[in-house]
Formats: C-alpha cells, sequence, structure tokens
C-alpha cells in the first residue's frame, strides 16, 4: 500500500493538493499525462500524448503542449511547399519547370465533363497507366511492336505519331504565333501535358480535344492489351475525339442560346464573350449557332468527322 495526497483538479488540469492522505494499492496507481503543467488523463487512454506527436515543419519539433501560434503558422506556410509527387515527376523527366496552374484551370474550367477529361487526368497526368516495359522489364509497346513500352516512347510510338503531328499542326495553324516561333512542338510534354512554348498551354477548347485524344487512344491501347488482333486505326481513334469534342462544344452553344432566348424574352441583352472565350479559337457563336474556324472546318471534314458527330448537326454552311 502507498500514501497518496488528494487534489482536486482546476479548469486549467493543474492539480490542488488537499491536506488529506489516502493509501491504496499500488495495482490501483496509473501513469498520467500532463498537457503544459496540467493533467490530461490517464496514460492508457488518452491521446495524443503531447511528447511522442508534433506537427511536421515546425521548427524545432517541438512536443505538441509546447507548440504555439508561431509554430503553426510556419508548419500551414510549408504546408504550401510541398508538392504533389506527379508534379514532380514529370518535372524530373521533361527537366523543366511546367506552367501546372495553367493545366489545372483547363481542367477546372474546361468545357468536358468528367467522363471525357477523367482517362487522361489518371492515366496521364497521374502517370496511373500501366505500361509494360518498366525499370525491369523490356516488354515491347503493344501498339507498334518496335520498343520497349516505356514513358519515353509513349508519345513518340510510331503509330500514333502522325495523329499527334496533325495534331501539332492545327494546333500552330489556330494559335497566333510569337516572334514567328509556332507555339507547338512536337514534343513530350505537348503531346502528354498539352505545355507549349513560354509557359503557355493549350486554350480550353483545344485541350479538352487533347484529353480525348488520349482518351480514345488509351482505349484502343487497352483494347489491343486485351486482344493481340485488335485492329488500331489513329484516323479512327482521332475522328472518334474529334465527334466528341463537337459534341461538347454544340451543347455548350445550346445553352447559351437558351440562356440568350430567356434574358431576351425579359427585356434584357447578354454577351456572349464568355461562351465564345471558351470555344475560340475553333468555333465561335454565330446568329445560326456554331460557326467553326475556317482552318478546324477543314480538319473536321477531312476526318469525317463533321457528318457523323455525336449530336443533332447544327454547323452552318457557307
Ligand atoms: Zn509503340
Amino acid at each position: 500500500m502507498v500514501e497518496v495526497q488528494v487534489c482536486t483538479i482546476s479548469p486549467l488540469g493543474h492539480p490542488i493538493p488537499h491536506n488529506v492522505i489516502n493509501t491504496v494499492h499500488e495495482d490501483n496507481l496509473h501513469k498520467l499525462v500532463w498537457w503544459s503543467g496540467g493533467v490530461m488523463g490517464r496514460a492508457d487512454s488518452t491521446y495524443p500524448h503531447p511528447d511522442r506527436w508534433t506537427i511536421r515543419n515546425s521548427p524545432g519539433r517541438l512536443p505538441l503542449d509546447k507548440i504555439g501560434v508561431r509554430e503553426i503558422t510556419c508548419a500551414l506556410k510549408h504546408l504550401r511547399d510541398v508538392e504533389p509527387s506527379c508534379i514532380k515527376n514529370w518535372e524530373d523527366r521533361i527537366g523543366r519547370a511546367l506552367p501546372w496552374r495553367a493545366i489545372g484551370e483547363n481542367l477546372a474550367y474546361g468545357i468536358g465533363t468528367n467522363k471525357d477529361t477523367s482517362s487522361w487526368f489518371k492515366n496521364i497526368l497521374h502517370r496511373g497507366l500501366w505500361l509494360r516495359g518498366s525499370s525491369d522489364s523490356t516488354e515491347r509497346c503493344r501498339v507498334c511492336n518496335s520498343a520497349c513500352e516505356t514513358w519515353a516512347h509513349l508519345w513518340q510510338c510510331p503509330v500514333w505519331e502522325p495523329m499527334w503531328r496533325n495534331f501539332v499542326e492545327i494546333t500552330n495553324e489556330l494559335l497566333p504565333h510569337m516572334n514567328r516561333d509556332p507555339p507547338a512542338q512536337y514534343c513530350a510534354e505537348f503531346v502528354f501535358l498539352g505545355a507549349m512554348r513560354d509557359e503557355h498551354t493549350l486554350p480550353r477548347s483545344l485541350s479538352l480535344l487533347h484529353s480525348l485524344m488520349w482518351k480514345f487512344q488509351i482505349q484502343d491501347m487497352y483494347q489491343r492489351s486485351q486482344c493481340e488482333y485488335y485492329v488500331i486505326n489513329p484516323t479512327k481513334t482521332n475522328t472518334r475525339a474529334l465527334r466528341r469534342l463537337m459534341t461538347r462544344i454544340h451543347a455548350h452553344v445550346r445553352a447559351a442560346q437558351i440562356k440568350r432566348n430567356l434574358v431576351e424574352q425579359r427585356g434584357g441583352t447578354i454577351t456572349l464573350r464568355g461562351i465564345n472565350k471558351r470555344i475560340l479559337p475553333i468555333a465561335r457563336i454565330g446568329s445560326e449557332g456554331v460557326e467553326w474556324e475556317e482552318n478546324m472546318r477543314r480538319w473536321l471534314t477531312a476526318a469525317g468527322a463533321i457528318d457523323g458527330e455525336e449530336g443533332p448537326a447544327t454547323a452552318t454552311e457557307e
């Protein structure tokens, strides 16, 4: 048996001793957890123990009960320094800083739905696509069978190369050139991420097309991995992406027209700058509906997309 002094606990947890001594059996003694001079509770039923935990990035790694506003501010400031691992992985591979904010905005404020962009987002941006030629394997590309299937090969796989080169070409026809340099180049950062010269990225409309091309390319790659006789025709893959793009643009324009009619019925006027900003430079909203930019119309027609798009055809004829 041991003698113990009876205490009550102040509102701040500090023990206030009283002139009462009790005797208790050792088995009934328990360790206490202390927080800054006060009692938190019994050690076996209290969480967290301040001397075993601290806050990440707090200076001096002080125990929890010694952490104040200064340490918390410092920890929160450093929170923003930590980059998602996909950003670091990409920059290590590409060898330069990439315009992540613009890439993210194209996704967050883009004209596609989740169904359109999630395949590119998960498989490419987050590098979730499973490639057979990892570091310890030399399995050949399931599409061209001519090189090891790696990220370094994927963007320049000869089967898909004409499709991506064609996309580079049309992008350069549609976008203004800075100092006579074409904004888009056939390179890994453009094919994978839509990153162009001088921190530029694709405008919203072409960014959606870029995601859609990846979506349908990945679908084809998956089909081929399921069946080696599956025939890949990149021209058709491209046409599927273009048709889906047209469907999305028509949907945006229809929504804008409905809104315009509603506003005009109430005697108001509405500017179409918002919708045009999203669908330029490939199309604009005219009096009859969607008006495709001339180069884009030629491309859509050549790809056979303009006659067989997913939605009702409302494209105007000149
Ligand atoms: Zn290949």
